[in-house]
């Protein structure tokens, strides 16, 4: 299947540092296929909702002030396997952790200036989806490279 999709968000910090396009052009390379994009400053509500498996950690607080400190990028990508491909092109979520070649290798230091967020699988990767997108909000288009990068339809 070619049409897995996940969120990914360019956050605050990797909006202000200048990465957006980098990080669109490492997905658009890769092959996947942008199917939502805008730039947004969701309240503290939807970004507490977004985070919701982490209210309990020491962080939380941190993280959500983080998310809230200026616009962030939110993005739907689509391809095979584009959940897992994603985090790996995201990198570890310590940067320090993080392989060079990633983003979060190539730009990052600290775990609570990670410049990306990725979904962790394709379940979280729904949810994520319909809480930052309306239906409208997603293209469904076919690729004219579609042929060129996979092999099978
Ligand atoms: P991700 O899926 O790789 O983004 O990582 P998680 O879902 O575990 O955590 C969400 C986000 O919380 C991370 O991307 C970091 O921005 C932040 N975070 C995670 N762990 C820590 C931590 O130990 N300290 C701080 N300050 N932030 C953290
Ligand atoms: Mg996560």
């Amino acid at each position: 299947m070619s049409n897995e999709q996940t969120f990914i968000a360019v956050k605050p910090d990797g909006v202000q540092r200048g990465l957006v396009g980098d990080i669109i052009s490492r997905f658009e390379k890769r092959g996947y296929k942008l199917v939502a994009i805008k730039m947004t400053s969701p309240g503290k509500a939807h970004l507490e909702k977004h985070y919701e498996d982490l209210s309990d950690k020491p962080f939380f607080k941190g993280l959500v002030t983080y998310m809230l400190s200026g616009p962030i990028v939110a993005m739907v990508w689509e391809g095979r396997d584009a959940c897992k491909t994603g985090r790996a092109i995201l990198g570890a979520t310590n940067p320090l952790a993080s392989n060079p070649g990633t983003i979060r290798g190539d730009y990052a230091i600290d775990v609570g200036r990670n410049v990306c967020h990725g979904s962790d699988g394709v379940e979280s990767a729904k949810k994520e989806i319909a809480l930052w997108f309306s239906k409208e909000e997603i293209q469904s288009w076919k690729s004219a490279q579609h042929d060129w990068i996979y092999e099978k339809p």
